[in-house]
């Protein structure tokens, strides 16, 4: 059943309908075969961009949508009740142009963030590496400068759109401690750059997830997004906004996952009656509703706040553990609704739970968002 949605304008209200259109004709059709193959759906980040969908929280002068985030992550929710992988991959690029955005000179951003807006080029950001993936700040790949540039060597890990993508947020050492990792915008046909063969993952099947190794890659100074130094505030800067989208995200999975329940619980019959009018499961699912409507207005909160030049971080972690933490339990309450049948791959819900899984733990897992809430609270 469609979200009943309270937006701010009528424009936002178009939006939402052209997102459904799209979600319908172009990304239901291809769902199932490309998580069941692992095959990345090559166009449909074409059509998105097209449609104008990859950049809705820029302004318009670059080429972005000019819309609010609160409106933005609303459309998220909408692809991601269709295809979760696709959503987590328009949020992942969204958050790749956030450094650009929010920390490049006026000469790079009108050198490179026109296509990117437009979705003429897709992209990927990559802080985690091996061994450093919560302590983001314990990075090892290091970028030493030499005439023109810097020479770039070590190792990535986990990076969304891996090898698929045109341009890679590259956080990398130039010095000690966290004061000494810089950021880089890098091509992805920059010699010396290689990607891993993709992981085999528990969900989100249909877009890959890869390492990355830089093998005396020469970036030249002008790739370098800020100043030396300023990497691990530009990360985080851009994880504040990222993590909102993963929310948006996992409140799309759930209410995906809820709306299947319902309906086969309308369908289901157990001891003479619906399974939905036996108060027990009818209960479930008047839980799960609830936990759907307050993940959503957490997102909703936070967005409206970064919308109004407000502080949000501490907001946006509250966003993501509690929507991730609902998408969890609403999907696997989902699988329980439709009992042995959940189990299986030929419902979606059973897709559902696995994808809520990665929610967690990625863009920060949910032990490091209550680290970031316990902090503000200890002030
Ligand atoms: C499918 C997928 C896609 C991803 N996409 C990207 C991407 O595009 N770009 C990117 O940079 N990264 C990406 N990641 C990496 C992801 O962000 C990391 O996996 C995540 O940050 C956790 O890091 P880790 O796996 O090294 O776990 P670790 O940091 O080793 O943590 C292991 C466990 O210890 C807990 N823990 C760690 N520190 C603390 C603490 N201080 N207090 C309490 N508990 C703690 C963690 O919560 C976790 O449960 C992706 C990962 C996956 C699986």
């Amino acid at each position: 059943m469609a979200v009943d949605r309270l937006l701010p304008t009528d424009e936002a209200r178009d939006l939402i309908g052209l997102t459904r259109d799209v979600a319908d004709k172009v990304l239901a059709p291809l769902v199932d075969e490309h998580e069941k193959a692992e095959t990345y759906p090559e166009g449909v980040f074409a059509t998105l961009g097209e449609a104008g969908l990859l950049s809705l929280p820029y302004p318009e002068e670059w080429g972005g949508g000019g819309q609010p985030y609160e409106v933005y992550l609303q459309v998220l929710e909408e692809i991601a009740a269709r295809w979760a992988a696709v959503a987590v991959a328009v949020s992942v690029h969204s958050l790749s142009c956030h450094p650009l955005m929010a920390f490049g000179t006026e000469e790079q951003k009108q050198r490179w963030l026109p296509e990117m807006l437009g979705g003429a080029t897709v992209g990927a950001y990559s802080l985690s590496e091996p061994q450093a993936g919560s302590d983001a700040a314990a990075l090892a790949c290091k970028a030493t400068a030499v005439d023109g540039g810097y020479r770039v060597h070590g190792s990535k890990a986990w990076i969304t759109h891996g090898g698929i993508a045109d341009f890679y947020n590259l956080f990398a050492r130039t010095g000690e401690g966290s004061k000494g990792i810089s950021c880089f915008l890098v091509p992805r046909d920059t010699p010396g750059l290689s990607f891993g063969k993709p992981e085999e993952k528990m969900g989100l099947h249909a877009v890959p997830t890869t390492s990355a190794h830089y093998d005396d890659a020469f970036v030249p100074d002008e790739r370098r997004v800020g100043t030396e130094g300023q990497g691990l505030q530009i990360a985080f800067s851009a994880l504040d906004s990222g993590r909102l989208g993963i929310a948006a995200v996992a409140v799309g999975l759930a209410q995906a996952a809820l709306d299947e329940a319902v309906a086969y619980a309308q369908e289901r019959t157990a001891f003479g009656r619906k399974i939905i009018d036996h108060q027990g499961l009818g209960f479930l699912l008047a839980d799960m509703a609830a936990a759907v409507d307050s993940a959503r207005a957490t997102y909703i909160d936070a967005a409206r706040r970064r919308d109004a030049g407000l502080p949000y971080s501490r907001n946006a972690s509250v966003a993501k553990l509690v929507a991730t933490d609902a998408a969890m339990k609403v999907t696997t309450d989902a699988v329980q609704v439709l009992g042995g049948y959940g189990y299986t791959r030929d419902f979606r819900v059973e897709r559902y739970m696995r994808e809520a899984k990665i929610t967690q733990i990625f863009e920060g897992t949910n032990q490091i968002q209550r680290l970031v809430i316990s902090r503000y609270l200890a002030g």
